[in-house]
């Protein structure tokens, strides 16, 4: 089975290229290196130990496309490639909507072409806005708070009406809570660009001393110690999630919407702590004003994923913070190498 994985040079697309390639998939990687590095596809090669087929490529060109479906019988897209800056999408909210929405829409019109209908698509927790309680269940109202948001759920639509139009389709929409963590090999992780945006990564950065200290987002929201509380999830725990679904695409009979979390909520101080233990390093902090749009509480109800695809998180915050740690200590500049 040959599986066509969009956005493949990024991070989690990378973290999931490994686990087909080693579960004896066939993989071809599309990308166009806007957001991820050569060397990580290097990396993934040397995880897997041998190369792996790639082609610079945008999902908003057909003709890009094309050529790749041209060439190679593709059995089902894994599509990643999306832009993800939430405060970039308030800036510039029609390169999301063009990347991320038209981008997918053109994806799927050129599958079609080829009779490729099977897509497992990369949605978000943010759908679910600022739910009405915890833990989130799939059914829960949805609710964009920013262009990046909505273009998640505008795509999560049009999937929906392409497979009303042509019930072929299998389409599975994964909505991933907090992706954390890196390959036990410390060998690929995330590497973003510029001062992170993200919690763990700015953690990290900090411990491995790039970045003075962390501000703390807030100590004054109703949890447990006043700051925000998330679903981490590990890298390698999210990656098996989509094997687990490319494994049942062709029992679903219908569009289905999976939570992809742990199904606990870890404070902003607990992850402080759990990445001082891991790491052995201070991670010194300071509490900062809330961040605008930040919600105080979001986990998932990880059931039905359990129910549906027989996937549930193994690894730990202990685990999550290890292997967060190896990557950063071994690559202190990413693949800036
Ligand atoms: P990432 O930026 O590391 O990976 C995305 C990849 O897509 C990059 O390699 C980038 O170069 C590529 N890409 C972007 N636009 C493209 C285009 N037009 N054509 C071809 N390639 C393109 O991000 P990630 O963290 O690996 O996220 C993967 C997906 O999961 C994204 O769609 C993201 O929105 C979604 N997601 C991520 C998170 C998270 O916290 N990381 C949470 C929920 C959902
Ligand atoms: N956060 C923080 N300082 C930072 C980055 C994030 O205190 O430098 C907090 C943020 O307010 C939230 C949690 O960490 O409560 C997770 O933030 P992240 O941006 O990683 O994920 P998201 O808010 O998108 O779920």
């Amino acid at each position: 089975m040959k599986v066509l994985v969009t956005g493949g040079a990024g991070y989690i697309g990378s973290h999931t290229v490994v686990l087909l390639i080693e579960a004896g998939y066939e993989v071809l990687v599309f990308d166009n290196f806007c957001n991820a590095s050569r060397e990580s596809i290097r990396r993934v090669e040397k995880i897997i130990n041998k190369p792996i087929e790639v082609v610079e490529g945008d999902i908003r060109n057909r003709e890009d496309l094309r050529a790749v479906f041209e060439k190679h019988k593709i059995d089902a897209v894994i599509h990643f490639a999306g832009l993800k800056a939430v405060g970039e999408s308030v800036e510039l909210p029609l390169k999301y909507y063009d990347n991320n929405v038209n981008g997918s829409a053109v994806l799927c019109e050129v599958m079609a072409e080829y009779n490729c209908k099977s897509i497992i698509f990369s949605s978000s927790a943010t759908v679910y806005g600022d739910p009405h309680t915890t833990p989130i269940l799939e059914n829960f109202p949805l609710f964009a708070t920013n262009p990046y948001g909505r273009s998640k759920l505008m795509v999560e639509e049009i999937l929906r009406d392409v497979y009303v139009s042509d019930n072929e389709w299998k389409i599975v929409l994964l909505r991933y809570f907090n992706p954390v963590g890196a390959h036990a090999s410390g060998t690929i992780g995330e590497d973003p660009n510029g001062i992170p945006n993200n919690l763990m990564p700015f953690i990290a950065q900090t411990a491995v001393g790039k970045r003075e200290y962390l501000s703390v987002f807030g100590d004054d929201y109703d949890t447990k110690d006043g700051t925000g509380v998330r679903d981490y999830i590990h890298v390698v725990d999210l990656a098996k999630g989509h094997l687990n679904a490319l494994e049942r695409l062709e029992n679903f009979s219908e569009v289905m919407t999976v939570n992809l979390g742990a199904g606990k909520g870890y404070s902003v101080l607990e992850m402080v702590t759990a990445f001082e233990k891991a790491s052995g390093k201070k991670v010194p902090y300071k509490i900062a004003s809330r961040r605008a749009g930040d919600i105080a509480t979001c986990f998932a109800d990880p059931s039905y994923a359990k129910e549906l695809l027989g996937w549930e998180a193994t690894l730990g915050i202990d685990e999550m913070c290890r292997d967060g740690w190896h990557w950063q200590s071994q690559n202190p500049s990413g693949y800036n190498i």
